[in-house]
């Protein structure tokens, strides 16, 4: 097991090895709040670095721990640093800390309810409280031209829905769920706890119920005492004109359903666009190429060009050069939720013609020998260029 390095606990909270329990507790608490995940939602960093500020203090504010500490470093705490039986372990799990736990800790350390607190995802939740369902996820595959203008599909996807049968008590019909006795319904129990601050109270989840706060004694069949139940399910869906590859959006109210009359999640659909035979898109402009004769790039000519509306015609000037590139403005992609569109840009490619016959060859040669620099410009310039190039090479 490879483990990350982890900092010397005293650097962590910025205090000298010899200083006093005041010292300690007062880098703690500075620490702590200044990376308390309610002050920096969403940030990893802050996170993981209040975490390890606790897991410091966790330790060095217990005499115990700390000598250990001191006499074998990490390997002294933690079972999973040294290999077994160095610094004579810690015992089974060393501390297995739990962001919960140390909601409980923080609370009471810093006085629960003071505008701290956890969010949702710490704090204990009633378990009776309405749930929202969760997101589930589906995709879809389009064309091109689907992805371009919008189109309707049918989606599928599996979600957790309400049981008719019991009505999603989980209880087999006819019977209630029992209010749990040892919690009184909350999930929850008061245990006494030490901890670096002293013995104090926190919730533990009630093993009874295993946090429901209700017990089911004859569960219904056909959710297994869950009170709800998978459903494959088909949907024809709206897609919105100009979505692109790997992008998502969003049905929303559709995914799994809640619990205790909580709202349902939502669907995210991902989009996946099969490539196009004659188109390629960037942001909301298309691309295009289309192959002319020479013939054509010689004398000008109204060329057909394909779109996402269609076919339309373009007049092509007289002298135009393989690669050209024409914009048809408007022509591109829509926005998605907005007014406009995109453009469409098409590069002409001359195709040079095989397979001639002797006849053929021999009226091209005829005209080959009527040309002359007046006819191309470029080829002039280049073999002027080679020239002053050679020149310069003799000289040397
Ligand atoms: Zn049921
Ligand atoms: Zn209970």
């Amino acid at each position: 097991m490879i483990l990350p390095e982890k900092r010397d606990y005293y650097e962590v909270l910025g205090v000298k090895k010899g200083c006093s329990d005041d010292e300690l507790k007062k880098a703690y608490r500075k620490l702590a709040k200044q990376y308390h995940p309610d002050l920096n939602p969403g940030d990893k960093e802050a996170e993981a670095k209040f975490k390890e500020v606790n897991e410091a203090y966790e330790v060095l504010s217990d005499s115990q721990k700390r000598a250990r500490y001191d006499q074998f470093g990490h390997a002294g705490v933690d079972p999973s640093y040294g290999g077994a039986g160095a610094g004579g372990g810690y015992g089974a799990g060393g501390f297995g800390f739990d962001m919960g736990d140390i909601g409980d800790i923080f609370d009471s350390f810093f006085g629960g309810g003071s505008g701290f607190g956890f969010g949702g995802s710490t704090r204990t939740r009633n378990p009776n409280a309405p749930t929202r369902g969760n997101n589930i996820r589906a995709s879809v595959t389009l064309t091109f031209i689907e992805a371009a203008k919008g189109c309707k599909k049918t989606i599928s996807f599996q979600r957790l829905e309400k049981c008719q049968s019991c009505n999603g008590t989980g209880a087999k019909a006819g019977s209630q769920p029992q209010t749990c006795t040892e919690c009184g319904g909350t999930g929850q129990v008061r245990v006494q706890q030490r901890t670096p601050f002293g013995v104090i109270q926190t919730a533990k989840t009630c093993s009874k119920c295993g946090g429901k706060g209700k017990i089911i004694r004859d569960p219904c069949k056909d959710c297994n005492g869950l009170g709800r139940v998978r459903h494959r399910r088909t949907m024809e869906v709206d897609i919105p004109a100009g979505i692109d590859h790997g992008q998502t959006f969003i049905i929303p109210g559709q995914g799994d359903h809640g619990v205790n009359g909580g709202p349902a999640g939502d669907i995210e659909v991902t989009v996946t666009v099969q490539r196009d035979a004659l188109f390629e898109r960037d942001g909301f402009d298309v691309y295009c190429e289309v192959p002319i004769t020479f013939i054509q790039a010689v004398l000008g000519d109204e060329i057909t060009v394909p779109t996402i509306d269609g076919k339309v015609k373009y007049t092509m000037a007289e002298g135009t050069q393989s690669g050209t590139r024409f914009r048809l403005r408007n022509k591109g992609i829509p926005y998605v939720n907005g007014r406009g569109r995109g453009d469409q840009y098409v590069t002409v490619v001359i195709e040079v013609p095989r397979n001639l016959t002797a006849k053929q060859k021999e009226t091209l040669r005829e005209f080959e020998k009527t040309t002359s620099d007046r006819n191309y410009e470029k080829r002039k310039g280049f073999f002027e260029k080679l020239k002053d190039a050679l020149r310069g090479e003799e000289d040397k």
